[in-house]
């Protein structure tokens, strides 16, 4: 079964305003006629009611870099889900390996956050993937189920088929050393394996696993081609108009060119 494919920018720390209003125009226009592809984009907070008006009638989504796990209280700092709500978010990146190295998350808290973006519908990709160290020591598999096993507790089926996992290896991350099509199928057909012995088969022909670490116009249609990778999380590549619009539309072997409006 293929899976409709999904391509996610992740902005990270970059644009401002007015730079996100210019980027999303870019985008918009560029896309304007690719279908067959669910696309996204993940400005930082303060760029999201910006970048939600400009994609007013377009068919690109919007999703957020994080969120609390919590609806509201005293959480300095934090951003509720109520507030993605309103800014209309459809996705929210959890897990990401930056939240985890640089800010210490952990596997439960994503666990929380996870629960928390289902209770308010959202779709949470969950980020995954194993340091160089740890895949030089045999042990990525081990740290990859680690996390998926945790970051998923409690969670029934009908949940899962919401969820997008993305399998990030963190030394290809921002490296330029993207993971070979054969290695990131390989981890894309084990994590398939672990949601079809907990969730069951038809859950897990379902979710969405994205690959996500250097992609680049250039390697993204080899990374496509291999049957578990259903689309990308991009971070570098996605905050330059032309690069996330050619990596968008060599995601597909023949891009339907059919203009669609929300
Ligand atoms: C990311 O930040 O999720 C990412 C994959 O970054 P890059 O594409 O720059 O490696």
């Amino acid at each position: 079964m293929k899976r409709r494919p999904l391509i996610v920018g992740n902005w990270k720390m970059y644009k401002s305003i007015p730079e996100t209003i210019t980027l999303v125009n870019v985008i918009k226009a560029g896309l304007y006629k690719v279908a067959g592809v669910d696309v996204a984009v993940c400005p930082p907070f303060t760029s999201l009611k910006a970048a939600s008006e400009t994609l007013e009638g377009a068919k690109i989504d919007l999703g957020a870099q994080d969120m609390c796990s919590e609806v509201e209280g005293a959480f300095t700092g934090a951003i509720s889900p109520l507030m993605l709500k309103d800014v209309r978010c459809r996705y929210v990146i959890l897990g990401h390996s930056e939240r985890r190295k640089i800010f210490g998350e952990t596997n439960g808290e994503i666990n929380r956050k996870i629960s928390t973006a289902l209770r308010f519908s959202f779709v949470p990709i969950l980020c995954v993937g194993e340091t160089l160290e740890e895949r030089e020591s045999k042990r990525a598999f081990e740290v990859v189920k680690e996390q998926f096993d945790t970051c998923l507790i409690g969670l029934a089926a009908s949940d899962i088929e919401r969820v997008v996992i993305a399998y990030e290896p963190v030394w290809a991350i921002g490296t330029g050393r993207t993971a070979t099509p054969e290695q990131a199928e390989q981890m894309h057909s084990y994590i398939r394996r672990l949601l079809k012995e907990k969730y069951g088969e038809v859950v897990s022909e379902r979710v969405r696993i994205l690959y996500g670490g250097s992609v680049k116009p250039d390697n993204i249609a080899l990374l496509m081609a291999k049957s578990n990778v259903d689309g990308a999380l991009v971070g570098g590549a996605s905050i330059k108009g032309e690069s996330f619009i050619q990596i968008v539309t060599n995601a597909l072997p023949e891009p339907l060119l059919e203009p669609v409006r929300r």
